[in-house]
């Protein structure tokens, strides 16, 4: 979710820009290492590299402003998201042409966490991986297929399901190839909402959790779960970490963690006010705390 001004439905957002805008995005070389880093030419996707061997696929007009990430270890990559589907499709693929670009290391994805913004191409994604919640083992079907809800998606009816290749256990090493990440639960905006933590260079991704732009909770009662994720979070990163957010501009300064652990206990303490306001016809409170806001929906 993003920036409140910006909101409309997503069917209307899905005519305005299939309608008027297209994508032509190219190559013009491949390669996975520092010192051959990858231009994209796209007239939809910004595609800016990180040190080292990440890539933020950033949609700069989307009405969400998505960023997905690529991490590119020495043996595999692995694709943290899918894009807001608003784009037009390129040779019968909206993201994963920009992505094969960028590695011909084997992908697996993993969603940050199932709205409908993060997950609108995942079909285009033959090995998608799902983190190994016991909530989330206990809804496939034997096929290990998951079906996702509307609770899941929050807006708009796709995807129906995906197919859950692997399952990446919580808390521990998955080596990519010479990059260590470890897959972190941090409920609070979603109960499935993952951050991805790449020991080996310091950097941390935080999905819907935490990004430049007002951030969202969908209860009040999941406040405790955001204060425990924040706790975690603020315990186990050090501030040479650097962090990155999955809308508008990727990297999030270190102390908004401390920012955030204050905005919730203002919120929980009562000690900020708040002002109402209706979104896609549903009441909310909207509250501010040394310039980061935060959402709280009522009623749901
Ligand atoms: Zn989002």
């Amino acid at each position: 979710m993003k920036a409140i001004h910006k909101w409309i439905p997503l069917s209307l957002i899905f005519l305005i820009t299939i309608s008027c805008r297209e994508d032509d995005g190219q190559s013009l070389s491949n390669g996975t290492s520092d010192n051959d880093i990858i231009t994209i030419q796209s007239t939809w996707f910004k595609v800016d590299y990180a040190r080292p061997k990440t890539y933020l696929i950033r949609e700069p007009r989307s009405q969400q402003g998505n960023v997905s990430y690529l991490l590119i270890g020495d043996e595999q990559a692995l694709m943290i998201d899918t894009g807001s589907g608003e784009n037009k499709a390129e040779s019968g693929n909206k993201i994963k042409h920009i992505v094969d670009q960028l590695t011909s290391k084997p992908v697996s994805l993993l969603l940050s966490h199932f709205h409908f913004d993060h997950n609108q191409n995942i079909k285009e994604f033959d090995h998608v991986v799902f983190p190994q919640l016991e909530s989330l083992e206990a809804q496939v079907s034997d096929d290990s297929i998951y079906y996702f809800s509307a609770e899941d998606l929050f807006i708009g009816s796709e995807p129906r399901e995906v197919k859950v290749n692997k399952w990446l256990p919580l808390n521990t090493d998955i080596d990519l190839g010479n990059r260590v990440i470890q897959i972190i639960n941090i409920p609070g905006h979603t109960d499935e909402s993952v951050a991805v933590i790449d020991k080996t260079n310091k950097m941390a991704f935080l999905g819907d959790y935490l990004y430049n732009g007002a951030l969202f909770a969908f209860d009040y009662a999941d406040l405790t779960k955001y204060k425990k994720s924040i706790q975690y979070l603020i315990d186990n990163l050090t501030p040479d970490y650097q962090l990155f957010g999955a809308h508008g501009e990727p990297q999030i300064p270190f102390n908004k963690l401390e920012t955030l652990q204050g905005l919730l206990s203002c919120i929980t303490s009562n000690t900020c006010s708040s002002t109402s306001t209706t979104l896609w016809g549903k009441p909310a409170d909207i509250y501010r705390y040394e310039g980061m806001s935060m959402v709280i929906f009522l009623n749901l």
